[in-house]
């Protein structure tokens, strides 16, 4: 059986240095706000050359928070990709603001700059890209958009940990770069955790104001905040995993490479460009008959996922929300799987999902 992912199998090399990390948290008797995520938080910043990194619960929180540090008024309009992952949509409408739907680009699966521009209106006050499956948006238009509009660019980094444009780290072109932690991500924790960077010390400050109680001082709140820490364990945690990141990051690539060369022309394999450093969070190829290709590999133990089955505006949730159509996700959402392609899986794992993939 090769699994799809498996969370023991790509940590187990550093059980070692993670028992450490437990050992001593537990005997610090320092649980939250600590020296761990000061730790970690610095680095951080420093791996993305960014001035501030503030460490929060979740991806979603760090999106969230962001945006209400942005100050933008309540009922703005943020545009958003229409394919992207849910939680996305969910900060803006967290944070009181209208997500304003653009489709993707097919060949990239990222928002497609070109339709940006139509979606702009007189209440439009940022612009939420989200870099997926590891591969970061085309960000020339974009940043030009933000300034011609005034806009906010808020990035969601959630799938691109050490993903580059023309050599820049997602997350360094925006007011806010938007990290999740979740243990499947690229950079994975052992539970739920996120951060921000920034560049702007206003912003920082503001960040840590909401993610604690709306205080800076023990008891004395400025602002209507949240609780949304990271923890000191998981702060520690990341500390270990952060120095494996490019090391991830480049196995990921290499199993990407055995895919893109081997993998024959049947199934839409993702672009690859000299702009683009790619870190395939999601490995994904597209084909029409993608669910009996699902079976298929089962039949022949090999275990996949999509990403994602339901186009964010087909959810219940998004009922009454979400208007109009949006034919180039659901086409994505239809015809689109997910192949292993994680730091747990060896080479010949690969090989042998291309062997049977190519008899299908
Ligand atoms: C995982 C993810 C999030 C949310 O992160 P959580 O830590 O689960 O809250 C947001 N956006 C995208 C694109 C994601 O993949």
């Amino acid at each position: 059986m090769i699994f799809y992912e498996n969370l023991f199998e790509s940590n187990k090399k550093f059980f070692d240095e993670f028992t450490k990390k437990f050992q001593q948290v537990l005997s610090s008797g320092w649980f939250i706000l600590g020296s761990n995520i000061e730790t970690f938080q610095k680095e951080f910043a420093n791996y993305h050359n960014s001035k501030y990194c503030i460490g929060v619960a979740s991806g979603l929180d760090a999106l969230t928070l962001s945006l209400i540090a942005s100050e933008i008024p309540e009922g703005s309009e943020v545009i958003v990709p229409s394919n992207t992952y849910i939680a996305t949509i969910l900060s803006i409408l967290h944070a009181k603001m209208k997500p304003v739907l653009v489709e993707p680009d097919i060949a990239t699966y990222n928002i497609d700059p070109m339709k940006i521009e139509e979606k702009i209106s007189s209440k439009t006050r940022a612009i939420m890209v989200v870099h997926l499956y590891g591969k970061s948006c085309q960000m020339d238009l974009i940043l030009q958009l933000c300034k011609k509009y005034n806009l906010v660019l808020i990035e969601d980094c959630a799938q691109s940990h050490g993903a580059k444009f023309k050599n820049k780290l997602t997350g360094t072109f925006g007011e806010f770069g938007a990290f999740s932690f979740y243990p499947t991500k690229n950079l994975g924790a052992l539970g739920d955790a996120g951060a921000v960077i920034t560049d702007s010390e206003i912003f920082a400050e503001r960040l840590k104001k909401l993610r604690n109680y709306g205080s800076s001082k023990k008891y004395f709140n400025d602002v209507i905040g949240f609780n949304s820490r990271l923890d000191e364990l998981q702060a520690a945690f990341l500390s270990v995993k952060l120095k494996y990141l490019d090391e991830i990051n480049l196995h990921k690539r290499k199993l990407a490479k055995i895919y893109l060369d081997n993998l024959k022309d049947d199934f839409i394999k993702p672009a690859v460009d000299d702009d683009f450093y790619d870190v395939y969070h999601i490995f994904n190829v597209r084909h029409p008959k993608r669910d009996s290709l699902k079976d298929y590999l089962l039949k022949n133990e090999i275990l996949t996922d999509i990403h994602y089955p339901v186009s964010p505006n087909k959810q219940k949730a998004m009922q009454g929300i979400i208007e109009g159509d949006y034919p180039i996700s659901e086409e994505i959402h239809t015809t689109i799987l997910s192949l292993p392609c994680s730091y747990g899986h060896s080479e010949d794992d690969i090989y042998k999902v291309v062997e049977v993939m190519n008899k299908f």
